[in-house]
């Protein structure tokens, strides 16, 4: 699981990493709205910590600037009593929130249930790249006619490129979500998943669905028409 903290304070910036990690969370940190943002759009997260009141960028703003993009789950920070913001933070789409101060207990039990809640939602979809479609609820997947039977951490790995599809994904991230651990990026193993991924779903067919970025990463791509 992959959380990202944007939060000012260093002392609970700090506070939260070390709690999470704890839990065995991976934490990224963001100190101002500007980095937070970035970091919110260019790395893939389970949930995000947002504090409202930040430098370079305010924390409404860079809700809104998320929320155009991605659905994330995100619990805000705000200051005792102003629940002015907290409304304006949940019509924006913050998930849930917290006031300041707050036990570390709860702030973990809150973004568990988001994430929880996030992957209940998800889990109804039915997911499709061209004629490539997983039921996450059957546990099934297709590509055609042709039923294809993947393993569990297989149907986890293809399930993460599906939900992100035309969207390339870094080696790291893909490691992290899967394996929920950080392991050396010179390690094959995903190499060695992608090719046995590949077989499966690729081979004999026309048209590629599973793509490499040389040095990057890997996408599934809804074939042009
Ligand atoms: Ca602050």
């Amino acid at each position: 699981m992959k959380l990202l903290i944007i939060e000012d304070e260093v002392k609970v910036n700090s506070f939260l990493k070390q709690g999470f990690e704890e839990e065995l969370f991976t934490v990224d940190q963001a100190f101002d709205g500007e980095q937070g943002l970035f970091l919110a759009l260019t790395e893939t997260y389970d949930a995000i910590i947002l504090d409202l009141m930040l430098p370079r960028r305010s924390g409404l703003e860079v809700l809104k600037e998320i929320r155009r993009e991605k659905d994330t789950p995100i619990l805000i920070l705000t200051a005792k009593g102003d629940t002015d913001d907290k409304v304006k933070g949940l019509n924006e789409g913050a998930d849930d929130y917290l006031t300041k101060p707050f036990a570390l207990a709860e702030c973990i039990a809150r973004i568990r249930s988001l994430v929880r809640r996030s992957q209940t939602d998800k889990s109804v979809a039915l997911l499709k790249a061209g004629d490539l479609e997983m039921d996450t609820l059957q546990h099934s997947v297709r590509r055609g006619n042709r039923a294809i039977d993947l393993t569990a951490k297989e149907f986890k790995l293809v399930e993460y490129l599906l939900r992100n599809k035309n969207n390339v994904l870094t080696r790291s991230s893909i490691i992290e979500h899967i394996w929920e651990v950080t392991f050396d990026s010179e390690t094959n193993v995903l190499d060695v998943y992608m090719t046995r991924i590949r077989k499966k779903i690729d081979e004999g067919e026309d048209i590629k669905l599973i793509h490499t970025v040389r040095g990057v990463g890997y996408s599934i791509k809804e074939p042009e028409q």
